[in-house]
């Protein structure tokens, strides 16, 4: 996942920073005995080395389920199932059926973690200098903990919702997402999805709020191998037809190419608050596409902005290359990789289309090199927005929600293709240069976890309360 929709550069001061004494988060929010809760089981989660290939998940699973049961819920409503590998967990806290159910998102899995790298053991959570460090402590592992120990301080509580809660953790979404896809397959028609493996608040470097980021659609990512194949010969009878060449040609094509400046409810209203907060003629622009997104002046200052520039609508950019097999052989092959991040809505084979086409050379292979699944962007709701507010102003009154198209890619993309509103919308606050999802060192603020459990206590008893 990528919380932030606009990546600061992270200055190479990994650990030893101060953290905790935040007054942000002086009040505690959450019964105490929860926020224990959810460290024990944070620090457990850690342990369970779930990344690809180790078969750890099912175990880790099966963990999971038993803590649910022990907290009540009925053997019959939890689902542990060994797929592909891994693992999925499907646990329905029942409701009155009031309402159509809502979908909690999470995953088991982690990335990979090579301890030699790492000043500590990553498969060993360690609290320091005022951080949980450990790898999945934050991607995904936090979020996955929040919603657990949520519903177990629910069950004590003896709420009851006018929905079904179903909590739906997937096993491969660093990778394969073969088990998500199977979760949005069994559960599709659930009102909505909310992941605790997206959004999240942002905090700057003195650690005040800056904003709420709820992601709201995704891009759809996609790699294309473009080859170009010759009869080839001796290197001293040159002829024009040339692999090489032809590749060569097909990459200055692709590189002069624009695709179509596209938006989104999400998009116009994510320009609108960063541009409001962005200076100069940026900040401007931003707003004046948010207000007419045909605005060619503004579509052009935000196109110079690489970070920007994907918000606009589809991109591809050449990533890899490879070629020929001899110094004295004319090649007989020439291929590239092609990188897409393909604009909510825009399906996949309409982009291989539009290369094939750009390329203009019926020679050409296009190659999809994994099953890519587009989905469209989920609708601002006011519902989920509302939720969001009133959970947000127990900890910062008014703090702005931003709307965020994520360059890709969390499960919520196999839950909106499956035609299900799928919001980011972790409790997680973080600084930009604590961010360490996927790197060495992960690691989240320890005074983060009350809050976050506050804000999906506060979400589920309001989207499955009143
Ligand atoms: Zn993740």
């Amino acid at each position: 996942m990528s919380r932030f929709p606009v990546k600061a550069l992270l200055a190479s001061t990994a650990a030893l920073t101060i953290a905790s004494a935040n007054p942000a988060f002086a009040d505690p929010l959450t019964p105490p005995e929860y926020v224990d809760y959810a460290v024990k089981l944070l620090g457990d989660s850690i342990s369970y080395k779930t990344v690809e290939g180790a078969g750890n998940t099912v175990a880790y699973a099966n963990y999971l389920a038993g803590l649910l049961r022990k907290a009540g819920f009925s053997a019959d409503d939890i689902t542990v199932e060994p797929m592909e590998g891994t693992a999925i967990l499907i646990a329905r806290y029942k409701g009155t059926g009031e309402k159509k159910p809502i979908l909690l998102s999470a995953h088991m899995d982690v990335v990979s973690a090579n301890p030699e790298d790492w000043t500590r053991d990553p498969f060993t959570m360690v609290h320091e200098n005022g951080y949980f460090y450990g790898r999945g402590t934050s991607d995904n592992k936090f979020g996955l903990t929040m919603l657990m120990t949520t519903l177990v301080r629910l069950k004590a509580e003896g709420f009851q919702p006018n929905r079904d809660i179903i909590l739906a953790l997937s096993g491969d979404e660093e990778t394969h997402m073969k088990t998500t896809a199977a979760l949005a397959e069994r559960l599709k028609g659930a009102d909505i999805v909310l992941n605790a493996d997206g959004g999240g608040g942002s905090i700057d470097e003195e650690g005040k709020p800056v904003a709420f980021y709820m992601q709201g659609a995704e891009k759809t990512y996609a790699d294309f191998e473009i080859t170009f194949t010759n009869p080839g010969g001796h290197s001293s009878l040159p002829r024009p037809d040339n692999a090489i060449y032809d590749l060569a040609n097909a990459a200055l094509k692709i590189s002069k190419y624009k695709f179509p400046v596209q938006w989104n409810d999400i998009t116009l209203e994510s320009f609108r608050q960063t541009g409001a907060q962005t200076a100069g003629e940026l900040g401007e622009a931003m707003i004046a596409f948010s207000k007419n997104p045909k605005d060619k002046k503004a579509i052009k200052i935000i196109s110079e902005q690489p970070s920007l520039v994907g918000q606009l609508g589809t991109t591809c950019v050449a990533t890899m290359l490879e070629g020929g097999h001899a110094q004295n052989a004319l090649p007989q092959r020439a291929m590239m990789n092609v990188n897409c991040r393909i604009f909510p809505g825009v399906k996949v084979e309409d982009v291989q289309a539009t290369l094939a086409e750009v390329i203009d050379n019926p020679d050409v292979q296009i190659v999809l090199a994994e099953d890519a699944s587009s989905s469209d962007a989920s609708p601002l709701r006011e519902d989920v927005t509302g939720a969001l507010r009133k959970a947000l102003d127990r900890r910062f009154p008014g703090l702005p929600i931003v709307p965020q198209m994520s360059a890709g890619a969390t499960d919520s993309v196999h839950f909106r293709a499956h035609g299900m509103d799928s919001y980011g919308v972790a409790g997680l606050f973080m600084k930009a240069s604590d961010e360490y999802a996927h790197g060495l060192n992960e690691r989240v603020p320890d005074d983060a976890v009350d809050g976050a459990l506050d804000h999906w206590h506060t979400l589920l008893t309001t989207l499955a309360g009143e």
